[in-house]
């Protein structure tokens, strides 16, 4: 198997070696899944060793629930060849544990550095880490693996205060950040009112929230990291199961996955592969995993293909921002939207205080009611029907609270804000 020791970005390679590398590498890992996986050997059945890369949507898919029903038997090496676990929150209420080997750790630290050279990052790079590596969090750790990887400088604050990392930026102006971007602008904000230079950060790579929409125009979040810092903003899509991330390159324009790490479709609710440009589930297959290898996998997250070939030159498709969990997924007369679609707009709305978002209804059609607080104003004399309505073209039922009310039902259950309720 290939050797992750340079950062050699395989995605430039012309389409047909990029096919026959995705296939001869699918190959290995039904014909590994077979011998060491518990789950696979059950299930692959008498698969073919010698699929076709096109041929990969006979094979079954493996949701979320199969990975925590079976946890254990997804692991493909005995236990002294594990070399970190970490924990996801899982679907039965229990965790589920995902395993790497070393190579495993070898194979996420060359992901990411192919990911930040992608996103024009160079061994010059002072990179300040503003995610935690620890706390069973895997992408902390592989992103810090990566910079280090490529051969730039990582200053691993982690989850510090905003005064520690502007002292950082003033003392040691790092050129990049990696982090949450809800945080990363609440630095942005921090810095230009303690009068803090930041300019010095021409890179901020930006996990777990989407900074561009279904139109792939900005959020409000991605427009303020934008004010901040005018063409520094990069989306990365990665999770723990998958092993593998997704970082926009130059273009910033949907994220790339390594060819040779995996193989990525768009799936429909009934499990067929969609064309790029329509919207679905997010199917990961891992290539060259040892530890805890996935077919198919279902990631819960819905998104889509760009449709075009990015001008970058790489043979990688793209993967445009995720829009939502396939969980919170609205159906609303014929229409799919996801919560996020309302949020967008009421975000952008200065005089909102507060809101949440309730579902009901039967399997056919859902009905949504929309809690909003004020600061001044009410909802006529601000349009917000209106503002809703020519977003999204959708009736939801909007309903005026007291802030008091709003500030209850959103942190009520955690110390996390909760703007989503599913009543159905
Ligand atoms: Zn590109």
């Amino acid at each position: 198997m290939q050797r992750f020791n340079s950062v050699t970005d395989y995605s430039f390679l012309p389409y047909e070696q990029v096919h026959d590398l995705q296939e001869k590498l699918l190959r290995k890992l039904i014909v590994y899944c077979k011998q060491h996986s518990p789950y696979y050997g059950r299930t692959l059945g008498d698969c073919p060793t010698n699929l076709k890369l096109e041929d990969i949507k006979t094979l079954p898919t493996t949701s979320k629930d199969d990975l925590a029903k079976h946890n254990q038997d997804f692991i493909a090496v005995p236990p002294n060849r594990i070399a970190d676990i970490c924990f996801t929150s899982g679907t039965t209420g229990i965790p589920c544990k995902i395993t790497y080997t070393k190579r495993d750790l070898e194979r996420l630290s060359y992901n990411d550095a192919v990911g930040f050279k992608a996103a024009g990052m160079t061994p010059d790079d002072v990179v300040l880490m503003t995610c935690t590596i620890d706390r069973c969090f895997i992408a902390g750790l592989a992103y810090y693996q990566g910079v280090v990887k490529l051969g730039a400088a990582a200053i691993r604050n982690g989850l510090n205060t905003m005064d520690s990392h502007a002292e950082i930026i003033k003392s040691t102006m790092p050129t990049a950040i990696v982090g949450v971007p809800s945080f990363i602008a609440k630095l942005g904000q921090f810095l230009a009112m303690n009068g803090i230079d930041g300019s010095c950060i021409k890179h901020i790579v930006c996990i777990g929230e989407a900074l561009r929409t279904r139109e792939m125009s900005l959020t409000p979040l991605g427009e303020v990291l934008e004010n901040f810092w005018p063409g520094a903003v990069f989306s990365t899509y990665a999770s723990s199961e998958i092993a593998t991330s997704f970082t926009e390159c130059e273009q910033r324009h949907g994220g790339h996955p390594p060819v040779d790490l995996a193989v990525v479709e768009i799936l429909d609710e009934q499990g067929n592969p969609l064309p790029p440009g329509s919207v679905g589930e997010v199917t990961v297959t891992t290539l060259q995993v040892e530890g805890m290898p996935l077919i198919r996998f279902r990631t819960g997250d819905i998104g889509f293909q760009l449709p075009e070939p990015c001008p970058c030159g790489r043979h990688s498709l793209r993967l445009g921002p995720i829009l939502g969990r396939k969980a919170q997924m609205l159906k609303v007369r014929g229409t799919t939207l996801f919560p996020n679609a309302f949020f967008h707009v009421l975000d952008d709305i200065p005089q909102v205080d507060n809101y949440y978002l309730e579902v009901t209804g039967d399997s056919l059609s859902d009905e949504i009611d929309l809690y909003v607080s004020l600061k001044e104003g009410t909802l006529e004399s601000l349009r917000i029907q209106d503002k809703l309505y020519a977003r999204n073209r959708i009736h939801a039922r909007i309903h005026q609270v007291s802030q008091e009310q709003a500030q209850k039902k959103v942190f009520g259950t955690s110390r996390k804000p909760v703007r989503f309720f599913d009543l159905r």
